[in-house]
């Protein structure tokens, strides 16, 4: 296939991008024995960083977008070469010449819709909030307790909205004083910057940082991982520091605190799914399990890969936007394991994994053997 990155431009892309370290890649190849593509399909992250230290990336291909950026093959590389910040500045470079391979190019529909209406859904600003309209609620205020960051696929995907209704029940039952931005959030803009697109993210970034300022927020709740591993880790870069919590460290606080109490039993086996974002990337590996433990009547089992072993339900770095085919998806692998280790009910905290489960789900006609839920649907019918 032609080349048409320019040696030198591709070569300072990964520098600006913070991946320099590309460079001590010896070509071990440990780093291809973990990632989860070399259990659908070949993939080699490793010729990737080959290709890129020499400029010589294929920016037209299909493989600089395959990355979920999972988080698995940096903590195996033993030379510290950072694979997700080169692969994010590759994407930046094809990005820049507007060079898409077919599979990508709905991620380019959800960049158009997160620069008009704040998210990748294709849904209106002015119906952000709509789920809530029946349930009352106070827009975020200075003086409350807490921010609910509800998230895009929270707000407008129909299976999701459910996840909101749950933590938002939860908060109440609480008591809990907290508010949402409505029609003034946006998205968190995590996945759009790692497809590349620094400048959409930025916009998003700024924009919700002076939402937040404006309306005195000093903490926030969220439900995706996403949302927390930027907030957390990428806004500082804005010099904005706020307090960040994910709902299942929230809801396990509240009940230490005495303010929660958990009554109903759930009679059911269930397991647990670690996000890449609440795992690997940001080590909340206990909370969502002693959540889960706190269930009367739960029993709660482990499947293989888990923890910092998660295996990728195939959504992050924007693959959720992307087309994967049906024989290469991780999700079903990962009902496949949750089947095995016995659960009927597959449990996780992330609505990339949520989507990627349901749609295995189907697929797989496994709508009599397992459900897929939220970790707040679970802790709401034991309310
Ligand atoms: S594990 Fe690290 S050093 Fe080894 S091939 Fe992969 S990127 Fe290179
Ligand atoms: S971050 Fe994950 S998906 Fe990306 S190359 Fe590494 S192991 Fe593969």
């Amino acid at each position: 296939m032609e080349t048409v990155a320019p040696f030198k431009e591709v070569i300072d892309e990964i520098k600006a991008a913070g991946g320099e370290a590309f460079r001590f890649c010896f070509q071990c190849g440990l780093c291809d024995t973990v990632c989860p593509w070399n259990r659908v399909r070949q993939f080699s992250i490793r010729k990737i960083i080959r290709e890129a230290t020499f400029g010589l990336t294929e920016i037209e291909g299909e493989d600089i977008w395959r990355c979920t950026t999972c988080g698995r093959c940096p903590e195996r590389c033993p030379r510290g070469v950072q694979q997700i910040e080169v692969g994010v500045s590759l994407r930046r470079v094809a990005s820049a010449y507007e060079v898409f391979p077919a599979s990508v190019r709905s991620a380019r529909t959800a960049r158009a819709s997160l620069i008009s209406e704040g998210n990748p859904l294709q849904g209106q600003r002015a119906s952000r909030a709509d789920w809530a309209k029946d349930l009352s609620f106070k827009t975020h205020q200075e003086g409350m307790e807490a921010l609910y960051f509800v998230g895009c696929y929270l707000s407008y995907d129909p299976r999701m909205k459910k996840v909101a209704t749950a933590t938002a029940d939860i908060l109440k039952k609480a008591g809990v004083d907290f508010g949402i931005l409505g029609t003034k959030e946006s998205c968190c803009g995590e996945s759009i910057r790692k497809t590349g697109s620094e400048a959409v993210f930025k916009d998003l970034a700024r924009e919700n940082i002076k939402t937040f300022i404006d309306h005195g927020v000093r903490k926030v709740i969220v439900s995706s991982p996403h949302c927390y591993h930027t907030f957390v880790n990428e806004y500082p870069e804005f010099m904005v520091n706020f307090e960040v919590v994910h709902i299942s460290q929230y809801l396990l606080e509240l009940i230490h605190d005495g303010r929660l109490s958990l009554s109903r039993e759930v009679g059911q086996k269930v397991t647990y799914h670690d996000p890449c974002y609440m795992g690997r990337h940001n080590g909340i590996y206990d909370e969502p399990r002693d959540l889960l433990n706190k269930v009367p009547g739960l029993d709660l089992v482990e499947m293989a890969d888990a923890r910092k072993d998660s295996l990728c339900c195939g959504g992050g770095g924007g693959r959720i936007w992307m087309d994967t085919p049906k024989d290469e998806r991780f999700s079903d692998l990962r009902l496949e394991q949750a089947k095995t280790a016995g659960a009927d009910v597959l449990v996780t905290a992330c609505p990339y994994c949520i989507t990627n489960f349901e749609e295995s789900r189907l697929n797989l006609e496994y709508d009599d053997i397992i459900e897929v839920k939220d970790i707040t649907e679970i802790i709401q019918a034991a309310l």
